[in-house]
């Protein structure tokens, strides 16, 4: 029993009520004795809590014995300020579970153990619910839209196409058109055929004109699609949910009906959506082809057809360098129905994107018409890589002479002249399809492009 102990640290804490440390560690031997109310008791009478995330979790892992509320509301301000606190997560999955809440000790012991695989936790785990195993889509990353959402929960970002791991590294940022070099007309169509109908949809329904159904971006890779999609949900202010279709036959064997049933619930429940699905030729591939991905296709097309029929606000857009590839029913009205060109950067694109990708590099002045002209052809990944080139030169350079220098035009033009665009082969293999298969005026504006490329 601890009574003694605490009773001569006590003096100690009046002396000092601000000392967390100390008040933590009695608290703490109140709870070995039992002495959950009191334990909790002595946290709470005192405040601000410290601002620190590790006394927080601490503080939160004695309240919650008894004082679940008050421990669920600190839990989420850590949440607030650190989205990946895995442990924080955990405890609100234990609290839950107390409760009897399994949907949502689930849902939080499925995010904590997603962030960090060694909480993982078989006797808790099988506490829930065994019918239905522990959702692990990899959720996360970019923050909420300002303003946009009243409370923030951590699977507003879903993602399957990394790993936790490297998303939390990465931290990508919600963004909008202004991070997209150049483009001004195919924004702009975005803005005519998307944006404005997704963000008015009240007028739309008044002139009875359906404002869903979805949008298809193909082109040669590495030229924006996914850019394009994640800017295009920062401009519609809506969450940004992405799948790679080549993730769900590979990772998800045996559930991939349920997931994208998962997925698309979740888009609803966060809406407004976009959902991004990358490399969708990977299913649409004609359906007597797909063999066991043909139930995922039709799975796929029911949860589209479902979000566009009822006219919420979930927007699909799919990506694909080899649009003929797809199955002609992912192109009817309700589903991908607008079909766009991304193409790659031109001049005033390549120098926007130069200068974007360099924002935050040390440089000399740069002339970046000199480098887009220079670079003819480059997709925006290219042009990433020469960037990455350079500076890796650049700082062997000064590790190799313990000189600083910035990066120069110089260097930077050396690298592109090394470099070849990788969209040549792709342009070369859909000239085929615009010249041949452009019946239906699908590739139009493929062709116009090939025309004026002459
Ligand atoms: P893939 O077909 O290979 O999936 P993609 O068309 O989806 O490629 P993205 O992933 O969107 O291409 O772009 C690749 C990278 O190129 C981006 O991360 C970005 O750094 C850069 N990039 C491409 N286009 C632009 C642009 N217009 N403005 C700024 N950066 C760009």
């Amino acid at each position: 029993m601890n009574d003694q102990t605490i009773s001569l640290l006590m003096p100690a804490l009046d002396a000092a009520p601000d000392h967390w440390e100390l008040r933590l560690h009695i608290a703490e031997l109140h709870l070995a004795d039992g002495r959950a109310l009191e334990a909790g008791e002595l946290l709470l009478s005192h405040s601000p809590f410290p601002e620190e995330e590790e006394p927080r979790l601490a503080i939160a892992r004695v309240l919650l014995v008894k004082h679940g509320d008050e421990a669920l509301k600190l839990l989420d301000q850590v949440i607030e300020a650190n989205k990946a606190c895995a442990p924080a997560y955990l405890l609100k999955a234990e609290i839950y579970q107390q409760r009897g809440i399994l949907k949502d000790a689930k849902k939080h012991y499925g995010i904590a153990t997603l962030i960090d695989e060694s909480l993982e936790n078989p006797e808790f785990e099988a506490q829930f619910d065994q019918s239905e195993p522990v959702m692990q889509s990899a959720i996360t990353k970019t923050p909420v839209p300002a303003g946009m959402s009243d409370e923030i929960e951590p699977d507003d970002f879903i993602e399957t196409d990394s790993t936790v791991d490297e998303v939390l590294a990465d931290q990508k940022k919600l963004i909008d058109f202004s991070d997209i070099g150049g483009m001004e007309a195919l924004k702009e169509r975005i803005r005519m055929s998307i944006i404005y109908p997704f963000k008015n949809k009240a007028l739309f329904e008044k002139f009875k004109k359906r404002s869903g159904g979805g949008l298809l971006f193909y082109g040669p890779p590495g030229c924006g699609k996914t850019l394009i999609s994640r800017a295009t949900a920062g401009e519609c202010g809506a969450h940004f949910i992405s799948i790679s279709i080549h993730d769900i036959l590979s990772k998800w064997m045996g559930e991939a009906e349920r997931r994208i049933h998962d997925l698309f619930e979740t888009a609803r429940r966060k809406a407004p959506t976009i959902i991004f699905i990358d490399e969708v030729d990977a299913l649409g591939v004609k359906r007597s082809d797909a063999g066991n991905s043909a139930s995922l296709v039709n799975t796929l097309l029911t949860e589209i057809d479902g979000a566009s029929s009822h006219n919420e606000d979930v927007l699909i857009i799919g990506a694909t360098n080899t649009p003929w590839r797809i199955d002609s029913a992912f192109r009817r009205p309700g589903r991908f129905d607008h079909v766009l060109f991304i193409p790659p950067p031109d001049l005033e694109a390549r120098a926007a994107i130069f200068q974007i990708l360099m924002a935050d590099i040390p440089q000399e002045k740069i002339d970046f018409k000199k480098l887009a002209k220079g670079s003819d052809q480059f997709s925006g990944a290219d042009i990433q890589a020469v960037i990455e080139k350079t500076s890796e030169a650049v700082i062997h350079e000064i590790m190799r002479t313990g000189n600083d220098h910035v990066i120069t035009q110089k260097e930077l033009l050396k690298s592109i002249k090394a470099a070849r665009p990788t969209t040549l082969e792709w342009l070369e293999q859909a000239s085929n399809y615009a010249s041949f298969a452009n019946q239906s005026g699908l590739y139009d504006d493929l062709a116009e492009f090939l025309q004026n490329r002459k």
